[in-house]
């Protein structure tokens, strides 16, 4: 019964990467509402500054800049780096990587862009696990 073994796990195969598929899709779909959601909140905090700005414009005071938009602009920056995190989530969950010269969106595994041809870090290239969960997690904290 070789055969029928074989059937059952080529069968099982397939079922297990569409549902896997689809599970990334379902992924995919939630990490682009996410970002949506997000481009949101960042234009109704621009909207915010722009109107504390005018505020102070009729007022003929001057904007400090520290002073009266700090948590508006703190808020943004949150945002902003959430953003990229799930960026970078949304492009690992489709094999991509985006190029670091012209911003081009391409494949994890090249070695040089293919609109520009420039040279890419090798560093992802590591982790092509199945198991993504855990080791995305990457340390890059600048302060400044
Ligand atoms: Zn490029």
């Amino acid at each position: 019964m070789d055969f029928l073994n074989k059937l059952k796990n080529a069968a099982n195969k397939t079922y297990q990467s569409a549902s896997q598929k689809t599970g990334e899709l379902a992924k995919e779909a939630k990490l682009k509402m996410k970002m949506n959601d997000n481009k949101g909140k960042i234009k109704d905090l621009y909207e915010e500054i722009g109107k504390i700005i005018y505020q102070k414009h009729i007022h003929e005071e001057e904007v400090k800049i520290k002073e009266d938009l700090d948590s508006y602009c703190s808020q943004i920056d949150e945002i902003s780096k959430e953003q990229e995190k799930l960026q970078e989530e949304l492009l690992s969950l489709k094999n991509k990587r985006i190029c670091e010269n012209c911003y081009t969106e391409i494949e994890l595994n090249v070695k040089y862009c293919p609109h520009c041809g420039f040279e890419q870090a090798e560093e992802k290239v590591e982790d092509i696990n199945e198991d993504k969960e855990e080791d995305t997690e990457k340390e890059k904290n600048e302060d400044d």
